[in-house]
């Protein structure tokens, strides 16, 4: 291949839910874009496999079939196990801005599928391509392109970070995690269980650190997600605010939880199918700037993953629209101009507009919870009130109309609009 082979409008580096959707958001803007993953699909992620209707929405955005003829498992909402033997069950909210009903796929076949949509669009996605550092122009010191390990070049005047938590050519280009931002762990495995065809996601708030009842509660929660194929994936997320973050035996957590659920259901090592694999939450916009010399940030390369739930592939996808709409623009305004540079400016004042206010109230959330006798409050004495329990469902979801929804809508967009952004 000759060097102009590898030239495009953008590069994309990374083609998981960040990196395949901002590709297919940037070529039906018309532009030329080379999408580079180091895998080859379809590959593996350590993920739930659980979207809220918050992910359906950008799927639909996308123009993709989310019927279940297509393959997905649509769900209705949400079962919540906490501290007494039946569960609490929240439908979604009905609104005019989200669908009501949520999705589950494997991330081997979902990211699959986004990553073969950006190439239906126009993108050119290029697998087995290990993305090594920025090249850099060396008067001012902006991202003209990457390198990879097989040693080539492809240069763009514009390069999207979507390599996921690694966050590697964000950290090469002198980005840093901040870390008063809250980090999650989490970890999952599958199971086979007569429970695998499940028409909510469940959710279970009370993990022990010991003995159930007499030890430590821990900011978090287990999962369990039908996947309708025989199995579930089943996990469990903790945040960093706990005492004991870093200390805790993640797979002992998960086993301790599983063991005192009802043997029928099947969640018993002989069931496991896979071995217990875990991975880090980057949250609440903990790598910053999204936008600079060049390079912009999207999904958990720039620590996109909501505070409240663990979600990161909504989010993802929304910061990779919202990526796609300043390139275009800037695009038009003429690469180079300062005019363009303002466009590309857009890009993280949009995030902070749309999302800032929101996580910034996550991060206090998750300090609240840290505290064990807050958390057991919340369960205990939260969860019985309807009312109070659908409010907090839209909070943590981030499931509410922006404009002319019900009073909870305008209460939790009056203070994610009065909080400072993340
Ligand atoms: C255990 C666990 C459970 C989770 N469950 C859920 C859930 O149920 N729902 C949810 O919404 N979120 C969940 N999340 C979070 C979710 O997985 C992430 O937020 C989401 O995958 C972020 O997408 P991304 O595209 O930014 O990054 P990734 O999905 O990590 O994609 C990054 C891509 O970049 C590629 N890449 C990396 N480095 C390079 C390189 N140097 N060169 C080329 N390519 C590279 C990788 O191979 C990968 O394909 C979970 C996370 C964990 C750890």
């Amino acid at each position: 291949m000759t060097s102009a082979a590898h030239e495009a409008d953008v590069i994309v580096v990374g083609a998981g839910p960040a990196g395949s959707t901002t590709a297919a958001h940037l070529a039906q803007h018309g532009l030329k874009v080379t999408l580079l993953e180091k895998a080859h699909f379809p590959r593996e992620k350590v993920c739930g496999d659980g979207l809220t209707p918050r992910a359906t929405r950008q799927l639909i955005r996308l123009g993709i079939d989310t019927s279940e003829e297509a393959g997905w498992l649509h769900n209705r909402g949400l079962r919540v196990y906490a501290g007494r033997k039946e569960p609490f069950h929240f439908d979604w909210p009905d609104l005019k801005d989200f669908p009501n009903y949520g999705l589950v796929r494997p991330r081997a076949d979902f990211d699959h599928l986004l990553a073969q949509h950006a190439v239906s669009l126009g993108a050119q996605l290029l697998e087995g391509t290990n993305v090594t550092g920025p090249i850099l122009d060396e008067r001012s010191g902006r991202i003209v392109g990457v390198t990879t390990k097989a040693g080539e070049e492809y240069r763009a005047p514009l390069v999207v970070a979507a390599d996921g938590n690694s966050a590697r050519l964000a950290i090469s280009m002198g980005i840093n995690k901040r870390d008063d931002r809250p980090m999650g762990v989490a970890v999952r495995t599958y199971y086979k269980t007569p429970r695998s065809k499940d028409d909510y996601l469940e959710s279970w708030l009370e993990l022990w650190d010991g003995e159930p009842g007499k030890s430590t509660l821990m900011p978090g929660y287990g999962w369990v997600f039908g996947m309708g194929d025989g199995t579930s994936n089943i996990g469990l997320g903790v945040l960093n605010t706990s005492k004991g973050f870093g200390k805790t035996d993640y797979r002992a957590l998960l086993k301790r939880w599983l063991d005192a659920t009802p043997e029928e259901w099947g969640f018993r090592d002989e069931n496991r199918t896979c071995p217990v694999q875990g991975a880090a939450l980057p949250m609440g916009f903990n790598r910053q700037p999204h936008y600079g010399r060049g390079l912009l940030l999207v999904g958990d390369a720039g620590g996109m993953v909501s505070p409240f739930n663990g979600e990161g592939i909504a989010y993802a996808m929304e910061a990779a629209e919202y990526a796609a709409e300043a390139i275009a623009d800037a695009h038009a305004r003429g690469i180079g101009t300062s005019s363009a540079e303002r466009a590309l400016q857009g890009y993280p004042a949009r995030l902070r507009a749309e999302l800032g206010g929101f996580y910034r109230m996550g991060n206090i959330f998750v300090h609240l919870i840290g505290n064990p006798t807050i958390m057991r409050l919340c369960t205990q004495y939260g969860l019985p009130r309807p009312t109070l329990m659908r409010l907090v469902m839209k909070l943590l979801a981030n499931l509410r109309d922006a404009h002319e929804g019900d009073w909870m809508d305008h209460l939790i967009n009056a203070l994610a609009k009065a909080a400072p952004s993340a």
